[in-house]
């Protein structure tokens, strides 16, 4: 069996301070010890991992882009890219749910919650001991969110009786918080959008498991949610009246960072599974990597891994510097997940009927990566951002 001499070709240590590598390198063993022993499992068996929460809180990944002032690790942009990275290349359940928990719930109520509210979630959430979920897709409103018809009726005392449907939302079926998503008034479209941030115990809230086997991602938790004249106090809305729309805007483009790594992560689990590969088997007398075609691919898995990293990297440093633009995590998105995309579908190819079979590391990583070109606006939409502030 030969052994892989070069990793270094693919790992992203070379790049990095000292200090950097070294934090990079223990997230990896984090993620080794932690999240591989159970990756293929929880997969196979459809299982969100609970104690996998705790693990992540206690390792300081939870409150990795908090400050450390309000009990979080204080990563700069950079730090979470590698983290994120380092987590998807091992359990894109793991590194989603931390997108989730962190990028989209915490991050979103540290910025705009008040004291209350921060002070009632922020430290649970970062410890591992709350989960939260980010409630804003609907059936009849995906890419189009300004269009979302969940509707916070306000009552005479001042509180809303909320009514209306939610799916695909991630942890939502074993949330301890919300972040909510519903207009005041449907008509205003995205004007009317109001965020609340919510203890999910309460009455009029429905959760049921999503219809059907899921593609990837099945060691995670996705739900409906329906909302049944569901109430919610005044002191429990996060920001003011109609600015709900900008506030999940806000959340997604952060999260978006944490997407556009994960996805490095998997194209260069994918890498590393068909160098392993293609070295070890033989046909034709001889390694499948002796082959041109093989080689080939190969050397395009890893010139595009290089250019998505790239891509994510100078998105983390500008935000770090306050100089990022929308364009900036679009272009790092899609890039990154069409990429990893087109990798995996070559690392299935290159292990033959063994890439179509879950004894193999591939086929998940072929799965999984195609929800990361679906959420947080698909590349499409990616696409649409780019174009119109290239044109308009
Ligand atoms: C695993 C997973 C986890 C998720 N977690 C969450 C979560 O935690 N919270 C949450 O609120 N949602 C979540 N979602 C939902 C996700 O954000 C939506 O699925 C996504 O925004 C796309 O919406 P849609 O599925 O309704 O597709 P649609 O919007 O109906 O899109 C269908 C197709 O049409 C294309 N399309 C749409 N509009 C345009 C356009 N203007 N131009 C060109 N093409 C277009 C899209 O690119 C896509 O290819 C999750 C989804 C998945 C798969």
């Amino acid at each position: 069996m030969s052994t892989i001499k070069n990793d270094t070709l693919w790992l992203p240590d070379d790049e990095l301070t000292p200090e950097l590598a070294e934090f990079t390198r223990g997230i990896r063993a984090f993620a080794n010890e932690k999240l591989a022993p159970h990756a293929r499992a929880i997969d196979e068996q459809s299982t969100f991992r609970r104690a996998m929460v705790g693990e992540l809180g206690d390792a300081g990944i939870l409150g990795g882009p908090l400050p450390t002032a309000i009990g979080g690790s204080g990563w700069t942009p950079l730090q979470l890219a590698l983290a994120h990275e380092e987590l998807g290349a091992v359990c894109s359940n793991a590194r989603g749910f931390c997108a989730v928990q962190t990028g989209l719930v915490t991050q979103t109520l540290a910025k705009n919650g008040d004291d209350d509210q921060r002070e009632q979630w922020l430290k649970p959430l970062m410890r591992g001991e709350a989960i939260g979920c980010f409630a804003l897709t609907e059936p009849n409103a995906g890419s189009d969110v300004a269009s979302l018809t969940t509707h916070a009726v306000e009552q005479p005392d001042g509180s809303y009786r909320v009514s209306g449907l939610k799916h695909w939302v991630t942890n939502a079926g074993i949330a301890d918080v919300m972040l909510l998503f519903a207009t005041v008034d449907p008509k205003l479209k995205g004007k009317g959008i109001t965020a609340f941030v919510i203890d999910t115990a309460r009455d009029g809230l429905d959760r049921k498991p999503m219809e059907g086997v899921e593609l990837g991602h099945r060691g995670s938790d996705h739900a409906v949610l329906t909302f049944d004249n569901m109430v919610v106090q005044k002191s429990e809305m996060l920001g003011p009246v109609g600015k709900g729309f900008g506030i999940a805007l806000g959340g997604l483009s952060s999260g978006r960072l944490s997407v556009a790594s994960g996805a490095v992560g998997i194209h260069r689990a994918a890498l590393s599974a068909a160098v392993k590969f293609t070295t070890e088997r033989q046909q034709f007398g001889q390694p499948l990597a002796q082959f041109q075609m093989v080689q080939e691919r190969l050397a395009d898995m890893l010139t595009s891994l290089h250019a998505s990293r790239a891509l994510v990297h100078r998105c983390a440093n500008r935000r770090l510097h306050g100089t990022e633009t929308h364009a900036d995590v679009a272009m790092a998105k899609l890039q990154s997940t069409e990429a990893a995309a087109t990798a995996c579908d070559q690392a299935v190819m290159l292990h033959g009927a063994r890439g179509y079979s879950s004894a193999f590391p591939v086929e998940r990583l072929w799965r999984d990566i195609q929800a990361l070109r679906i959420y947080e606006g698909t590349s499409m939409i990616q696409k649409g951002i780019l174009a119109r502030m290239l044109t308009t």
